[in-house]
């Protein structure tokens, strides 16, 4: 019942569009005339064929996304692709540079360091996590085989708005909170991740956009299951793919393309992050994001309240109003609110309008 739905401010796994969900609801017990549910076909048969390769050419689509690049829709979130990037891009004595504005970034670099020789040239933990660095001061390793980046911290806020050059080798972006919520030039990269549950689809899948010529020089240690050449070959299909995950991923490309692809999709963003954080920059400090202005992320909106002892009175009061999941990460304390693609702007409009009352209660 669309009714009963709240606005759902969680980062992950987050809203989904309520057309799609309806859609998928329309679909559930019998897809397109087949008899069956898409969690019941066979991985190989003609029916999820059809599913995956539509939900690959939209996503090539709504990215622009090149011949020279390979679409991969693989498993075990973004967080195996922390050591499959490694074990699929380098040897164990190579060099990596490691960009850390965030927990995630962190996690990624630890991770490489089991399977190569990888090293934080910058990192924003000292101010906690509330820049992007500038690229001219970056120290890249002259000879590193790439320079990872973590497109937006989701748990801190920050988001990469430009990208920077790796001096010899590929750039590598982790873009799960970001994923398809802007335009991004595909060509900049040398591999993009994402897993699908904050901006695409349910957990369970994990995009992989590769430049072709990456692919097919993995590690010997490299499990089956984590080597793109072997996904590649067999179009994300060598094992039992998570079918219904990629076909709900499917009817998102689908309607983001139908609201006119991401640079639509980018404008209803923006407004919905202006529209927020004007609210906590113009609360005269009743409210603050700590983020530097010219990096704060369009998808995940950390704040805290000037007068902390009233936080939990807040997440309690929204979620009486049906605006839930507004706890910030225990990491960082206060509130988050994650406003990816499918938050509607009644939700942020909603939330602001409570914003003001609370404060005016409790100035
Ligand atoms: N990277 C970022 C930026 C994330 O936000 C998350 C999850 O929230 C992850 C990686 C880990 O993703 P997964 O849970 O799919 O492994």
């Amino acid at each position: 019942d669309l009714e009963e739905r709240v606005f759902n401010f969680a980062a992950g796994p987050a809203t989904l569009p309520a057309n799609v969900l309806k859609k998928a609801q329309s679909e559930l017990c019998n897809w397109h005339g087949s008899g069956m549910s898409v969690m019941e076909m066979s991985h190989r048969g003609k029916e999820f064929l059809s599913i995956i390769q539509k939900a690959e050419a939209d996503l090539r689509a709504l990215l622009n996304i090149t011949e020279d690049y390979t679409v991969l829709f693989l498993q075990g979130g973004a967080t195996t692709q922390f050591a499959a990037i490694p074990l699929n891009l380098v040897k164990p004595e190579d060099s990596v540079d490691y960009v850390v504005t965030g927990s995630w970034g962190d996690k990624a670099f630890k991770e490489a360091q089991k399977y190569s020789k990888s090293k934080v040239i910058w990192s924003g933990k000292s101010e906690k996590y509330t820049k992007i660095p500038s690229f001219d001061s970056l120290e890249q390793t002259p000879d590193a085989k790439y320079l990872h980046i973590c497109a937006n911290e989701t748990i801190h806020g920050v988001e990469f708005k430009d990208y920077p050059d790796p001096k010899n080798g590929i750039l590598v972006a982790d873009m799960s909170s970001n994923f398809c919520s802007k335009p991004v030039d595909v060509s900049k990269f040398g591999l993009i991740y994402a897993g699908a549950q904050k901006n695409v689809g349910p957990s369970g899948v994990t995009i992989v956009i590769i430049r072709k010529d990456l692919v097919g020089n993995a590690q010997g240690i490299t499990p089956v299951m984590l080597d793109y050449k072997i996904q590649a070959e067999n179009n994300s299909l060598y094992n039992t793919p998570p079918c219904y995950g990629i076909y709900m991923c499917g009817l998102v490309f689908d309607d983001l393309l139908a609201q006119g692809g991401l640079k639509e999709v980018e404008k209803k963003n923006k407004k919905k992050a202006d529209l927020l954080y004007n609210a906590i920059d113009e609360s005269k400090g009743f409210y603050r994001c700590p983020v530097e202005k010219s990096v704060r992320s369009l998808m995940n909106v950390p704040f805290t309240l000037e007068k902390s002892e009233f936080e939990a009175d807040f997440i309690k009061e929204a979620a009486k109003e049906k605006m839930v999941q507004l706890k910030g990460h225990r990491s960082v304390g206060g509130m988050r609110a994650s406003i990816y693609n499918a938050m509607p702007l009644a939700g942020v409009e909603k939330l602001v309008a409570f914003m003001k009352d609370f404060q005016a209660r409790h100035a």
